[in-house]
């Protein structure tokens, strides 16, 4: 077979993109400028949502809204463990205990039984995670929260432009997140956005992320205690160029999973399930589950001997070694995201992806699982 080195993953950068950076560094003002605030608008309009604010990562933004809604010690957030290290990190630095819950029999959210379940008089929030191509359906999540007075926070940061019920992702919960790392829908770099409906909880978190500094306060007078969790301008004049063109890039994605798709219709291997509350997909990474009994490890090195990398999106969260050590989590406990995780592989995929690299992929993908089981 022809060898042919495919890239995990690729952002897509135009000419615009390049001189809207470079005007911004012409400029002399690299930072608290108006791209930010263009690139924020931009978003919330996008996203519809009044409020949105820029922050440095997805995962400042996570911290920001954890801080923002005032969960620290002694409280409890109920989330599942599928998901980036950062979505239960975010509170645990805050000294928050996880209690989490398994994915749903189908979806990949937290099970809303079991979050019913599994609440308690300290628990604060809930927060879920809208992962790989589609957002969670949030409403019985919502209907649980609501009896029960609990904001939901959002992780949307792989989510950008996705729908469920005709709402957009990042506003299905009380406060969003979205991350613009270069694999993301659109980048900026480093970056991410904090969105919501909230008047009160957007100024706590543009407050916390300029160093809680309030709306009135001089430069050196702090009503709270903040963080320096702002976008600097360079990285907010990429967003404001990404997001004129993002349903453009999501169409190009949409393209590659499609070609994945079609290529490995009659394949062993599970494909991404679209949810029926999912009214639109915005494709982050394309994974599929391999069959049972086939050795995820032998097929990555066998796939990589061939120019294709991939990854395992993703490692359950309570079975990372800080949350087994600190909290006694292990093997066993949330038996279908476990089953999940130990199956999934996520395959090169960016926009540009031509069809020679995507057909390249498929038949490796042939030739490595007969090996490999
Ligand atoms: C990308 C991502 C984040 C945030 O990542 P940053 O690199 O900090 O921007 C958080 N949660 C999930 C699920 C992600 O995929």
């Amino acid at each position: 077979m022809t060898h042919l080195d495919v890239p995990f993953s690729k952002p897509d950068i135009t000419e615009d993109d390049v001189m809207a950076v470079a005007r911004v560094v012409r400029s002399g003002r690299l930072a608290l400028g108006p791209e930010a605030a263009r690139f924020e608008r931009l978003v919330a309009d996008y996203v519809g949502v009044r409020h949105a604010i820029a922050v440095s990562s997805g995962t400042a933004g996570l911290h920001l809204a954890v801080v923002a809604l005032g969960i620290g010690r002694e409280h409890e957030v109920i989330t599942s463990p599928l998901s980036f290290v950062p979505s239960a990190n975010c509170f645990v630095q805050e000294g928050a205990r996880p209690v989490f819950v398994d994915i749903e029999p189908l979806g990949l959210g937290p099970a809303p039984e079991q979050v019913a379940r599994a609440l308690t008089g300290r628990t604060r929030a809930i927060l879920f995670s809208d992962l790989f191509h589609q957002p969670v359906d949030a409403e019985p999540l919502r209907r649980i929260a609501e009896q029960h007075d609990l904001p939901m926070i959002e992780d949307a940061c792989e989510a950008l432009g996705a729908e469920c019920r005709g709402r957009r992702a990042g506003s299905l919960g009380d406060i969003g997140v979205f991350g613009f790392y270069p694999n993301k829908q659109i980048t900026t770099g480093e970056g991410g956005m904090v969105v919501s409906n909230d008047d009160e909880l957007a100024a706590r978190c543009r407050s916390l992320r300029n160093q809680g500094r309030d709306t009135h306060d001089a430069w050196l007078s702090h009503s709270r205690i903040g963080f320096n969790y702002r976008l600097d301008e360079m990285s907010a004049a990429l967003g404001v160029s990404q997001m004129t063109r993002v349903d453009s890039l999501l169409a190009a994605r949409e393209r590659v999973a499609a070609l994945y798709r079609e290529r490995l219709a009659h394949s062993p291997f599970t494909l991404p399930r679209i949810a029926p509350t999912t009214t639109r997909t915005s494709w982050f990474v394309f994974t599929i589950q391999l069959p049972g009994g086939a050795d995820r490890s032998k097929v990555m090195r066998a796939l990589e001997a061939r120019g294709v990398p991939t990854r395992t999106y993703f490692d359950c969260i309570h079975l990372q070694r800080p949350y087994r050590e600190r909290f006694g989590f292990r093997e066993g406990q949330f038996p279908r995201a476990e089953a999940f995780a130990r199956q999934n592989l996520a395959l090169p995929f960016f926009p540009g992806m031509s069809e020679a690299e995507v057909d390249h992929v498929c038949a490796s993908l042939e030739t490595a699982l007969p090996s490999a089981t």
